[in-house]
Parts: C-alpha cells; sequence; structure tokens
C-alpha cells in the first residue's frame, strides 16, 4: 500500500503544490502525519517561547488522484487512525474564546483507549482527523483555515469510519491532511485538542457528475452532516442548516416547507470549531430516519 512519510509536509493547500504521491480512484492511502506543532513540544512542560509557531498545522501530501477532473467530486473514507503514545496540548494568553493567563505546554500519555489527564481523570480517545482538503482552484489557503476546500475542519465527526466529500478544484484533486486530534470537544475552546503524530489510511474514489452533494460533507454510520465555515458563527449556522435543507429536498420527496420542519424536528445544528479563523457550524440529520439510504 502507498504510504506517504511524515517528513512530506506543507503549510497551504495550494493548486502549484507538487504532488508527493500519485494514486488511482479506489485505492488505499496512509498519510503519516505530525502533531500539529510539528512535533516541537518533546517533554511536559516545554518552554512555550521555544515554539516556532509559523511551523503549525502541517498537511502531509499532496496526494495526486489520476482520474480526478476539475468538477469531480472526491470521496475519502477513512480506514484506520493510529495515534502515537503521547499527545501535546498548548494554553496561552490571548488564545481561545476566553482569557486564560499564562502560557502552558503539557504532554499527556495515551494508555490504550485513555488519555491520563490530571487529578486521576482519564478521557475515552475518539480519534479524529482536523486537516484534510483539496488544493482550491485560486489563491493557495493556509492550513490554519477551513473552507469549500475542507482544511483545517476540526470536527470530532471526522473519525474512523467517516466518509468525507470533498471537491475536485484542480487536476488530480491534490488531497493533503494532517492534525489527528486524540479527542476533541465541540467548540475547540482553548484552540486546540490532544494533538498526537500518527497515521491516517484512507480511501480514495473520485464520482463523477455528481452535483448532489453540497461539499464538504461527511457520512459516518449513523448522521449526514453539512458544514459551513465563515468570520461569523450566524453565517455559518445558517449556511449550514440551509445546506442540510437542500440536500433534503434533492434526495427525497418532501416539499420545502416539510423539509424545514423536520429539520427543525431531527436535525441538530452544532458548533464544530470557534478557534479557527473562520467559524464553523454543521448540521447533523440521522442516517436513520429517512427510508433509503441517500448516499454512500
Ligand atoms: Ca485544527
Ligand atoms: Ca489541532
Amino acid at each position: 500500500m502507498l504510504k506517504i512519510s511524515k517528513d512530506r509536509v506543507h503549510f497551504a493547500f495550494d493548486a502549484a503544490e507538487t504532488p508527493v504521491a500519485f494514486a488511482e480512484s479506489g485505492d488505499e492511502v496512509t498519510f503519516c502525519t505530525q502533531d500539529c506543532y510539528c512535533e516541537q513540544i518533546v517533554e511536559d512542560g516545554y518552554d512555550f517561547s521555544r515554539i516556532d509557531m509559523n511551523r503549525n498545522n502541517p498537511a502531509t501530501g499532496p496526494l495526486f488522484i489520476k482520474d480526478a477532473e476539475p468538477g469531480d467530486l472526491l470521496r475519502v473514507e477513512i480506514r484506520n487512525i493510529r495515534m502515537n503514545s503521547e499527545g501535546s496540548m498548548t494554553v496561552r494568553s490571548g488564545a481561545g474564546i476566553y482569557e486564560i493567563e499564562g502560557y502552558h505546554c503539557r504532554r499527556f500519555s495515551i494508555e490504550g483507549k485513555q488519555i491520563i489527564f490530571d487529578q486521576g481523570i482519564r478521557i475515552p480517545v475518539k480519534p479524529m482527523v482536523g486537516v484534510m482538503g483539496t488544493a482550491p482552484e485560486g489563491a493557495a489557503i493556509s492550513t490554519q483555515s477551513p473552507g469549500e476546500h475542507g482544511g483545517n475542519l476540526d470536527i470530532k465527526d471526522l473519525g474512523e469510519g467517516a466518509i468525507l466529500y470533498l471537491p475536485a478544484n484542480v487536476p488530480g484533486a491534490l488531497l493533503s491532511m494532517g492534525d489527528i486530534h486524540a479527542v476533541q470537544g465541540d467548540g475547540e475552546t482553548v484552540i486546540c485538542a490532544m494533538e498526537v503524530s500518527g497515521e491516517i489510511t484512507v480511501k480514495v474514489d473520485v464520482l463523477k457528475e455528481r452535483n448532489d452533494i453540497p461539499t464538504p460533507f461527511i457520512l459516518t454510520e449513523s448522521n449526514y452532516l453539512t458544514t459551513a465555515a465563515n468570520a461569523s458563527l450566524d453565517q455559518s449556522s445558517v449556511e449550514a442548516a440551509h445546506k442540510m435543507h437542500r440536500f433534503l429536498q434533492q434526495h427525497t420527496e418532501l416539499s420545502d416547507a416539510q423539509c424545514g420542519m423536520l429539520l427543525s424536528l431531527a436535525g441538530n445544528l452544532r458548533i464544530s470549531q470557534v478557534v479557527n479563523p473562520e467559524k464553523g457550524c454543521i448540521m447533523e440529520f440521522p442516517v436513520g430516519l429517512a427510508k433509503e439510504t441517500f448516499i454512500r
């Protein structure tokens, strides 16, 4: 199986980025990834001032997928996430959505399926991928930002078994990923999660002539998820909800009013993250409610 090493990183989704590997539709590929700090935090209590914050959110890739042409959809199924046995976090004054004094770097052990936190608190792991995206058609986009190309989505549902649908904007699509979290809460409120290095194995498929999936779109075992990221959380909430409304309209015989009612009853509008340059919302709708599965 194709494996991309963790030193093949870049810091912007960019059509001009040279591919580091080539795959065909249907292939499985493993992306080895560094944590979001480029593995600079080597011990608990590490000196914050020694971290080069310009080396943040490295994405491994890009992978050129041979059949992908602009206008196609890329289906990326997360088959496996393997994590290292320690994770890092930072908390600092001026970051996150409220003030916390000082500058702090921490390392935590991950033993089996649990993170060994402080004061006897153990947190079950729920591994997920923070950054996954394709190159945009126009100007390069920093790996700090989420957007229509995917990118720094920080959606906790993007774990093992989840499928992310992304647009192919350029020939080969140029898929990259990184920023594994051992666990993350909705909001990611202090600006980081349990940041770990590891390996992500995905299956990539090119879908032709599909205009019925509002990207970036996530399918999990239990939910359909539409996503939106904007400067304002208000705007993202409206956009994510409206995307799901249109998705339901496209895939059912329900009227405009019926879709609205159904979403208001059974959909969940959630915050994904509030700390990236564009704030993210997701609208989830249970897969099991519809008579048939809309997409796979
Ligand atoms: Ca992130
Ligand atoms: Ca992160």
